[in-house]
């Protein structure tokens, strides 16, 4: 198993988890770009958005459950919640997630 976040999943690499249900985990980027910044990930290998399979859409639902309790933790009403999917978009680690950030104002469009 080479997948980084497999290995977060698993707790074969240490992270600053944030969050944690059977399903999902999520914790903090190691390289923030906003005074909040989180992954959420599934603990089951999908590549990206594009990985995704119909059975796939209950998990995925719950991915933005686990953004708003996030959120609330923080006490956040404002945040983006952003999944890079294939490499022209930014993704450089092949296992879905979504970035929870927070605590600042962002601009959009995107660059
Ligand atoms: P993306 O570019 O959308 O694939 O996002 C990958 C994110 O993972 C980047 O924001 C990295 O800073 C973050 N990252 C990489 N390795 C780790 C790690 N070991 N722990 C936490 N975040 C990481
Ligand atoms: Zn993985």
């Amino acid at each position: 198993m080479e997948c980084i976040f497999c290995k977060i999943a698993s707790k074969e690499i240490k992270a600053k988890i944030v969050y944690e249900d059977e399903e999902i985990i999520a914790f903090d980027d190691l390289n923030p770009h906003a005074p909040v910044h989180i992954l959420i990930i599934p603990k089951k290998h999908i590549e990206s958005i594009l990985g995704l399979n119909d059975e796939d859409a209950l998990l995925i639902g719950k991915i933005n459950l686990a953004a708003k309790k996030i959120a609330q933790k923080f006490n956040l009403s404002d945040f983006r919640l952003v999944s890079n999917c294939g490499k022209k978009a930014g993704q450089s680690i092949f296992h879905i997630h979504y970035h929870f950030l927070g605590g600042r104002r962002f601009q959009w469009p995107p660059g």
